[in-house]
């Protein structure tokens, strides 16, 4: 399967020319296998997902900050109503998440009722979906360590397992953060909320990002084959990144950038 990482960038896109080479895009990651999709959050780098015609496709959001969100109606495709689009969440029933969506895109933020005119996107709760999911692949839900919660996720398909863990305040709370690195133990790949240093903590205690560092640790702890930093700060420029990723202190933790394929 395929890990496509779409957008790369936390909290707030970026366009800058210094923030070109990472991308600007904020939160979305598309996992594409021959049998299913699963795209996890639709922050504005969902605008470049293709959607798939020959396999379920299924929207899967791990809480409803803006830059997960963002970018759910700017992906043309999604207005084709042949395009059969499953959401869920394992943060909330398929009820309050219609009602998220209805609330968040209704007319004083957005010009048309999303949620009423795209009839083909199909509110389902996380359980069903796993049930529905499981002759494809084995999609887990673990909580985060988040204002307002969030959900993080896991996927098993045939030996290879990939953890999304976006977006989470590590070091905080001890029986979340052991329950992630049992969860993760061994996996493939961690996708890992990078938003601060270490240095940057102290003062966004609360804020619900780790950092960098502490990405490096956890691969330790977990014993993963590799780990991707995403969620880049949006004041992180590409020569920040760029020298961060020099300095790393692990050869199986990579800096994600808008546009990667990661085979696996
Ligand atoms: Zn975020
Ligand atoms: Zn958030």
């Amino acid at each position: 399967m395929d890990i496509l990482f779409h957008g790369v960038r936390g909290s707030t896109p970026t366009a800058h020319e210094n923030f070109l080479k990472y991308g600007g895009s904020t939160t979305c990651t598309e996992i594409l296998h021959k049998e299913f999709q699963i795209i996890f959050d639709a922050g504005t780098g969902f605008q470049n997902v293709s959607i798939q015609k020959d396999r379920p496709t299924y929207l899967v959001f791990s809480h409803f900050h803006y830059d997960h969100i963002q970018g759910l109606p700017f992906n043309y495709e999604i207005f084709d109503p042949s395009n059969k689009v499953t959401i869920c969440s394992g943060l909330v029933s398929s009820k309050e998440l219609r009602e998220v969506f209805v609330r968040a895109f209704q007319p004083m933020y957005f010009p048309i009722p999303l949620v009423d005119t795209l009839k083909n996107l199909k509110f389902v709760d996380f359980s069903i979906v796993q049930e529905d999911m499981a002759k494809l692949c084995v999609l887990e839900t673990i909580k985060l360590n988040h204002p307002g919660g969030a959900a993080g996720y896991i996927v098993e398909k045939n030996d290879r397992k990939v953890c999304c863990f976006l977006d989470h305040e590590y070091g905080q709370l001890e029986k979340v953060d052991k329950e992630l690195i049992s969860s993760a133990n061994n996996c493939d790949l961690v996708i890992w909320d990078g938003m601060f240093l270490d240095e940057e903590l102290p003062p966004k205690k609360g804020w619900g990002h780790s950092s960098i560092e502490q990405g490096v640790s956890f691969s330790d702890a977990t014993n993963c084959k590799s780990l991707a930093i995403a969620h880049h700060s949006p004041a992180r420029t590409d020569e920040q990144l760029k020298e961060h990723s020099n300095n790393l202190k692990s050869d199986k933790v990579f800096f994600a950038y808008q546009g990667l394929s990661h085979k696996l």
